[in-house]
């Protein structure tokens, strides 16, 4: 399960699709939500193919929650929102969209967001704020 076809994630992983990184190392990549649900919502990702918690290595679950705590830490400094969620989801019932493992890290304060549709610039800008606070 090094990669799957058509998996969005797989792609990004493997260089095929830009991403709004925010950290990577050889296991793990953390990065932007294109459609974030607040401002700075990111994902932790494995580089290789799980589908859900359930296929997930425990070693890589290790490394992808100390990374989503890193992401929170570097929201906290760089964005100072009152809450930060830390969320994953297995299973369309769950509301999984997409279907390779990954842990939201989500700023919140209080209400319930709607998606948006950033820019680029403002994902790029977003990108490198959490960068320099990790
Ligand atoms: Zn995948």
């Amino acid at each position: 399960v090094a990669e799957k076809p058509d998996c969005i994630f797989c792609k990004i992983a493997s260089g095929e699709l830009p991403y709004y990184k925010v950290y990577e190392d050889q296991d793990v990549i953390a990065m932007l939500d294109i459609r974030p649900v607040n401002r700075g919502h990111a994902l932790v990702i494995p580089k290789r193919h799980f589908e859900n918690v359930h296929d997930l290595p425990d070693n890589l679950l290790a490394k992808i929650a100390i990374v989503a705590k890193r992401v929170a830490a570097a929201q906290k400094k760089a964005l100072q929102p009152p809450g930060i969620s830390v969320v994953q989801n297995n299973g369309a019932a769950a509301g999984q969209v997409i279907f390779h493992y990954h842990m939201h890290v989500i700023p919140k304060d209080h209400d319930l967001h709607q998606r948006s549709d950033p820019t680029s610039e403002e994902l790029t800008a977003m990108a490198e704020a959490l960068r320099r606070s990790f």
